[in-house]
């Protein structure tokens, strides 16, 4: 079982027996006390305080204790001699912690506390270093209960040499191995698929105490870390930002509720390729968002009919016997919410605006089931471009709210964040007309505000945002999505 642990850096004895009790209502099992960190405050605030006091508090603690007292040389605030800092860990050990943690490259050989298990570990704020399986069989022969590899990922490709870490080392004896920072977090949420013996997570409100880790009830309940095993599917989202995504919540609770064994996490990503080509084999499926939607196109071994009509996919899924077919569900999103306004989306004249990715999709979509498509764009050689590409006809920005239509679309940026912000002159509306926003933050536009006021019938990006992701969840799991839940999920989560 993994150990979720809460690290502690307050040097207040009070406070630090408090946050211990929120670890273990908030589910932890274990937690750090950072005696650097709290020697270094003590410092600072010239108190006439002890650390001893905060040693001798351990047995007072709501969950069993993880000592630390991490050198500078490795990212903590210890300085002093190695002596002091022995004998400090000897006074832990007496006072009942469950857990020391030293570095292999500080260790003293033969030291070995009386009785807690000795970790020793291994940490690199800067980069992923080298033959990390070299370490781990190092600190083994030294006598390690349980070995700890705390490295940074530079890229989500990195997350690759992670995974084949806890492979390789599987049945050794525990091992913790974790990517820092935002490229790594899947390393940390993952940890229960790939069996580390510890995940680090902070509480509300404290800092953690190294870069990535996440909230403990982010890590319990929204990426189910009690459910995760070794055969549980790896699905999740790249996208560089990626952390606002509204997909993890959303999937992760449809596996829930649909007894799924599966579990779906963000990967900050900047090189989508790399990323695929080291970690494709061990993700089920994944969810492409901004920047990356045209970069996968070559690397899937099939594109639906639609997909490779568009050039991008937002959608990877495997076939029964492994082989990956690329997806758009943004345009299956979009016909869908259009065709349940309107019906029969063949006899309509539609005018999108704009000429990136969103746009791209609503008007080749459209034009595919027959419909007469204008584009205009700010820039309006992009228009033309994705006219001529598309079979539609291009139009100036300016000119467009002269032209007729039944269906208006933005597929432009406009409106996100900025509520008083449109695409489209107020008066410009049509009674009678569906305008569709692709924008769902905030949920009601501007621009749907306006149509709504002018006769039209509105539909919210939201809707567009789920229709997308229960078409990516059933090619996944050959199951229906609970589509009710994910959007009451969304819609909560967005007002909030
Ligand atoms: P993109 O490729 O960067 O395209 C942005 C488009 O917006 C371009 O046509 C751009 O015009 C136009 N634009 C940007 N700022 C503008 C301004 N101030 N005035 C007029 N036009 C402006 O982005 P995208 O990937 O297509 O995304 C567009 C929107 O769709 C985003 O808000 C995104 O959140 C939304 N979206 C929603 C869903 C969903 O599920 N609901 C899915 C995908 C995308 P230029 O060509 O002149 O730069």
């Amino acid at each position: 079982m993994v150990l979720v642990t809460v690290p502690i850096l307050t040097a207040n004895v009070d406070d630090a027996i408090a946050q211990a009790w929120q670890a273990q209502a908030a589910g932890a099992d274990l937690v750090e006390l950072r005696i650097d960190r709290a020697l270094e405050q003590l410092e600072q605030l010239e108190q006439d305080v002890s650390v001893h006091d905060l040693i001798a508090a351990i047995p007072r603690f709501a969950l069993p204790v993880a000592a630390t007292i991490r050198h500078a040389s490795e990212g903590g605030s210890w300085n002093g001699s190695e002596d002091d800092r022995l004998a400090l860990y000897a006074r832990c050990d007496r006072a009942g912690a469950a857990y020391i943690d030293i570095e292999l490259a500080h260790l003293r050989p033969g030291w070995k506390p009386d009785r807690a298990r000795l970790i020793l570990s291994h940490h690199d704020f800067s980069g992923m270093g080298s033959d990390l399986s070299g370490l781990v069989r190092r600190m083994r022969a030294a006598g390690a209960d349980v070995a700890k590899i705390a490295v940074t990922a530079q890229d989500a490709a990195d997350l690759a040499v992670i995974e084949r870490l806890h492979t390789d080392h599987r049945d050794e004896g525990p091992l913790v191995a974790i990517a820092m920072g935002e490229h790594g977090l899947a390393s940390r949420l993952l940890a229960g698929v790939w069996g580390s013996h510890l995940a680090f997570a902070r509480l509300p409100d404290q800092p953690g105490s190294a870069p990535g880790q996440p909230l403990v009830s982010d890590l319990i309940d929204g990426f189910r870390l009690r459910q995760q095993g070794p055969g549980t599917r790896v699905f999740g989202v790249i996208g560089s930002p990626v952390a606002h995504s509204l997909s993890p919540l959303i999937h992760n609770s449809a596996f829930a509720a649909s007894a799924i064994d599966a579990v779906y996490v963000p990967f900050r990503v900047e090189d989508p390729v790399a990323f695929w080509r080291a970690c494709g084999d061990w993700i089920e499926g994944l969810s492409i968002t901004i920047p990356h939607k045209h970069a996968l196109i070559e690397e899937v071994d099939e594109l639906e009919d639609i997909a490779a009509t568009i050039g991008a996919i937002n959608t990877i899924y495997r076939t029964d016997t492994g082989s990956t077919i690329g997806a758009n569900t943004d345009a299956l999103a979009i016909v869908r919410c259009l065709e349940e306004a309107v019906g029969v989306l063949g006899t309509q004249r539609v005018m999108v605006l704009g000429a990136g990715g969103a746009a791209r999709a609503a008007a080749l979509a459209c034009r595919l089931k027959g419909a007469d498509v204008t584009i205009a764009n700010r820039t309006y050689a992009r228009a033309h471009a994705l006219a001529l590409a598309s079979d539609c006809r291009a139009v100036e920005l300016s000119e467009a709210p002269r032209r007729a239509y039944d269906v208006l679309i933005n597929g432009t940026s406009v409106g996100m964040g900025k509520p008083d912000e449109s695409p489209w002159p107020r008066e410009a509306h049509r009674r009678a007309s569906v305008v569709l926003d692709t924008v769902y933050t905030p949920l009601e536009t501007r621009l749907l505000r306006d149509a709504s006021a002018g006769g039209a019938t509105t539909i919210c990006g939201l809707d567009m945002f789920i229709g997308q992701a229960i078409e990516q969840f059933s090619r996944w799991t050959g199951v229906d999505a609970p589509e009710h839940l994910m959007y009451r999920l969304a819609l909560e989560k967005l007002e909030r």
